[in-house]
């Protein structure tokens, strides 16, 4: 028989937090699987930081139960939990060396040989070389490795990180998410990680909660979430959609055809998350980068019919990787075009006549009635 670990299995059932009058986090029931690189994701004040200070301990929840694996642990103290926190202000002590912060938690233990393991986890975060310089001397995303490996050589079930990357400037937060993704896949422990920033969300979690006032709006891998997005707020939360109220026509088989501005739509029926009764209305979504941009004077060849519609240019700005453009049309008055494959069409400026088309597989569809 085989059995599964499942001892770094996080599971939370019905937790909440009320300061108050104010409910900070609404009843949440979640698992976050052993080994799972798991993101919480929301704008500032959604109740992540709540919600990760609930599993470490540092916040008893108002409602609800945390579990461990198969352990209780709603009521024990942080120190008393498998977990370990790792914050975006690094809080090393500035006086002991990289070798000594990361060797704190041993010692405190009473171990007394500390030697092997230290450089181990030095050599894990990539630090080697740098274990008897004081925390001050060294870089913004050398001290954050520190501080990770200080908070992984007591071997914690799951480690809990708080914005970590948040001081980091730009260039360093992007090696750092590959950096952090590269230690989780080593060690194999569940991270649970909590940023406001979608990209960095999406780059490294294979799991992904969007939080929103308090409730998570919807979890998923970060293909699911970006293509299949069931609410209007994770769908424009992550990346930009452009969003279409449009009224159902008909419904045929697989298939919903609708009507926007003078134009018709189809939506393939298994992407759309609303009801969809001839007459009501749905809001369909499509990504920028997956409209096709033609210049109405090449545009003879698209075929008339469903998903083409037409409109004029009215900003466009090349950003490198793309060009970026809005477009007046009546079917959406702000349409957002992401084009990477035009070659610079000289034609393609504001004033432009242009017919928009593109896949229906790429829309997906929203129930317009919600907030
Ligand atoms: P940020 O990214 O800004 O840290 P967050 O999503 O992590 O935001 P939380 O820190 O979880 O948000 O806070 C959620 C809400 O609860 C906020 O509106 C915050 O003001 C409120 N809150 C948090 N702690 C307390 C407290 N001790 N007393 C009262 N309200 C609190």
């Amino acid at each position: 028989m085989t059995t599964t670990d499942n001892s770094g299995d996080v599971r939370l059932s019905g937790i909440s937090k009320t300061y108050g009058s104010f409910t900070a986090v609404h009843p949440l029931d979640l698992t976050v699987p052993q080994g799972s690189f798991f993101a919480l994701l929301g704008a500032s004040g959604c109740g992540k930081t709540t919600t990760l200070r609930m599993i470490a301990g540092l916040e008893e929840p108002t409602l609800g139960t945390v579990h461990l694996g198969d352990q209780d642990v709603t009521h024990l103290p942080p120190y008393k939990r498998p977990v370990n926190t790792v914050f975006q202000s690094y809080a090393l002590f500035p006086h002991l060396d990289i070798f000594e912060n990361v060797a704190f938690g041993l010692r405190r233990r009473g171990i007394k040989s500390v030697k092997k393991q230290v450089e181990e986890m030095l050599e894990l975060v990539q630090l080697g070389e740098q274990a008897r310089k004081k925390p001050h001397q060294l870089s913004g995303g050398q001290q954050q490795r520190v501080a990770v490996a200080r908070a992984l050589i007591n071997h914690p079930k799951v480690l809990l990180l708080d914005e970590p990357l948040g001081a980091l400037d730009l260039k360093l937060r992007r090696q750092m998410q590959l950096e952090l993704k590269r230690i989780q896949m080593e060690v194999g422990i569940t991270f649970i990680h909590v940023t406001h920033d979608q990209e960095e969300a999406m780059t490294m979690a294979d799991t992904v909660a969007v939080m929103n006032a308090g409730r998570v709006e919807q979890l998923g891998s970060p293909a699911d979430l970006y293509e299949n997005p069931q609410t209007t707020f994770v769908a424009n939360f992550l990346g930009t959609s452009n969003l279409i109220e449009a009224e159902v026509d008909s419904t045929s088989g697989d298939d919903i055809v609708l009507k926007a501005g003078g134009g018709k739509l189809s939506l393939p029926s298994a992407r759309c998350s609303a009801p969809a009764a001839t007459g009501g209305k749905v809001l369909v979504g499509i990504r920028p980068e997956k409209i096709s941009l033609t210049a109405a004077a090449d545009a003879g060849e698209i075929p008339e019919g469903r998903n083409r519609i037409t409109g004029r240019i009215v900003d466009s700005s090349f950003i490198g990787v793309s060009t970026q453009y809005v477009i007046d049309s009546p079917v959406c008055p702000e349409f957002e075009v992401y084009a990477q494959n035009i070659d610079r069409d000289a034609r393609l400026v504001p004033g432009a006549e242009v017919v928009l088309h593109w896949n229906p597989a790429h829309t997906f569809g929203l129930d317009a009635a919600q907030d």
